[in-house]
């Protein structure tokens, strides 16, 4: 039920807890819910659509109050946003184990998960809303910035220029949690964005936190300011409030300029996809009321949408699926060339992945930004010939406003991550950060997800749809000495398409705490290695190789 009350996490050294391991948990749990983190706290909703911290709010009181009372070799267990049971385990276990949105293979869809979650016995837990790491649009700022930095190159090349934006415009679509990044990626690679948004209040909310410059007032006028920006190769972000359905046809059969184009609407859940001709104020009552024709109505509208989408592609723009299955969602609305252009992993982002590269994310449980200051430098003093990384660290202290908790993100590979991890843990040690981090990562990882529309799109050897592998890494996480560990399915792209793995370490400055972040850094990004030599990929065969990661297979 919709509670008002205002939930944020402790700051500085105080401890309400019996140990900072189990503080991190109960902070960076609280952290997301903080209303400068969420985006609808009221509800425990932390982002993409339904995605949340804790089951109600008793289960809220009650987490909380177990992670106050854990001692420091007990694990609480936490299923679907409910804690149910704490067990004595063992200092290098995990301090919480969670499980979120799992249902068995034939009952894994929408209806059968909502069924379930009326009668009070599951939640949807997203990526890091169920597992207590995410830090606010920040988070996938930093993965939106790679993708359009690679679209940018790929057009460089294309076009024999440099591999940057200025002088393109970008269509998208969706303003949420996640979506509220594409604006910003976008004109730190110095390009022009239009993003449509149906929600007026999160246009706003982006413009206020500084990933949005302006607002249109109307079609015509976002198109005359995209085009005079795009022709003085001047960076701009344009919200205009308005249904994709609607506005990318209509852009299309203007014959807009666009370059490229995506989209960022929560389209994993054709219940939070607002459908043309609904009524913005009658969205939620209608979706509750009469869920079947609603999401038949939505999938219509996705299926508009996308054809688009794909007219835009016919007419040569670059066109890519931004994770969030409206391919899919559009061919069940009966437009059957959704499938003509490519998701943004295969498109982009697997050779990073093949070389254990993915989202890296830390916290500061101080609440200071001069601890983040002081790890980004760190960052900057352990990689300074990763000019890209250099770049991104210097221009996300400029332009991003924390939500939350002070934090950063950044990607790292295998090695790298570890040395990181080393490196913050000492700087603990020594109080040149005032208070342990919390190090965690997105579940959108190279290793850690099995998702056919998504990360594992296309995968060579054709697996994409097998998910041992996640459960492989949390596995080898618990093992490894990470403070929490999480298993979710359906992340990103929805019921039934995908089963993901998550884990967060704590660095208190102890040499425990060294010795568990060594091997969990190490062997968290090794998984995906291993996952990519497992595939055939020979990218990530000469990096197991380069970091000594073992595969038996190719031993003997
Ligand atoms: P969100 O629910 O916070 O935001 C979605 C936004 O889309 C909302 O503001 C909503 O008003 C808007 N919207 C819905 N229907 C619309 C329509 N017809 N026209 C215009 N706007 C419309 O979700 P989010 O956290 O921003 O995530 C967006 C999607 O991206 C989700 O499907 C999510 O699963 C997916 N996702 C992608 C990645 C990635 O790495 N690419 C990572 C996580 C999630």
């Amino acid at each position: 039920m919709s509670n008002p009350r205002t939930v944020r996490a402790a700051r500085g050294l105080t401890l309400s807890a019996k140990g900072w391991q189990q503080e991190a948990a109960l902070r960076m749990f609280h952290n997301n819910l903080d209303p400068e983190v969420a985006e609808h706290p009221e509800d425990l909703v932390v982002y993409g659509g339904t995605g949340k911290a804790a089951r109600d709010w008793r289960s809220f009181d009650r987490i909380t109050a177990s992670l106050r009372d854990l001692e420091g070799d007990e694990t609480l267990l936490v299923q679907s946003g409910r804690p149910v049971g704490i067990m004595r385990t063992h200092e290098w276990a995990p301090r919480v184990l969670l499980a979120n949105s799992n249902l068995v293979g034939d009952w894994a869809n929408w209806p059968e998960f909502r069924r379930l979650e009326a009668e009070g016995l599951t939640m949807y837990g997203q990526m890091t809303a169920g597992s207590w790491i995410y830090i606010g649009t920040q988070g996938i700022l930093q993965g939106t910035y790679e993708t359009f930095a690679a679209v940018a190159a790929k057009l460089g090349s294309k076009k024999h220029s440099g591999a940057t934006l200025a002088g393109t415009i970008t269509l998208t679509a969706g303003l949420g949690g996640m979506g509220g990044a594409q604006p910003l990626a976008v004109t730190m690679n110095d390009g022009v964005a239009i993003v449509v948004e149906c929600d007026g209040s999160r246009i706003d909310r982006r413009i206020e936190h500084r990933y949005l410059d302006v607002r249109a007032r109307n079609l015509d006028e976002a198109l005359e300011l995209a085009v005079r920006a795009r022709d003085e190769r001047r960076p701009l972000s344009i919200g205009l409030l308005g249904n994709a359905a609607e506005v990318f046809p209509e852009l299309l059969s203007r014959g807009a300029p666009i370059d490229i184009v995506t989209d960022q609407t929560s389209a994993h859940d054709p219940l939070a996809y607002l459908p043309a001709g609904v009524a913005f104020e009658d969205w939620k009552d209608l979706a509750a009321a009469k869920p079947e024709e609603f999401t038949v109505r939505a999938r219509e509208s996705m299926a508009a949408h996308v054809e688009a989408m794909v007219g835009f592609l016919d007419a040569g723009a670059e066109v890519f699926d931004y994770g969030n299955s409206i391919r899919d969602e559009a061919r069940e609305g009966g437009f059957t060339r959704a499938f003509d252009f490519p998701g943004f992993v295969p498109a982009y982002i697997r050779p990073l992945f093949c070389e254990g590269k993915g989202p890296f994310r830390w916290a500061a449980l101080s609440g200071d930004p001069a601890d983040i200051a002081r790890t980004d430098q760190a960052v900057l003093d352990l990689f300074p010939e990763n000019d890209h990384l250099t770049k991104w660290i210097r221009m996300a202290q400029e332009r991003v406003a924390f939500q939350g908790l002070p934090a950063r993100i950044c990607w790292l590979g295998q090695g790298e991550r570890a040395a990181a991890g080393q490196r913050f843990n000492e700087l603990v040690a020594s109080g040149e950060i005032s208070a342990p981090l919390a190090i965690g990562r997105d579940h959108l990882d190279t290793g850690s997800v099995a998702s056919p529309y998504r990360e594992t799109e296309g995968m060579k050897d054709g697996s994409d749809a097998i998910a041992d592998w996640p459960l492989l890494n949390a596995l080898v996480n618990t093992a490894s000495g990470a403070s929490w560990v999480s298993i979710h399915h359906g992340g990103g792209v929805g019921m039934g398409r995908s089963i993901h793995a998550g884990q967060v370490s704590v660095a208190d400055g102890t040499e425990l705490a060294a010795a568990k972040l060594r091997r969990v850094l190490t062997n968290d990004p090794a998984m995906g290695v291993i996952r990519h030599v497992d595939a055939g990929y020979e990218d990530a065969e000469r990096v197991a190789d380069a970091h000594g990661i073992r595969v038996p297979m190719k031993e003997g």
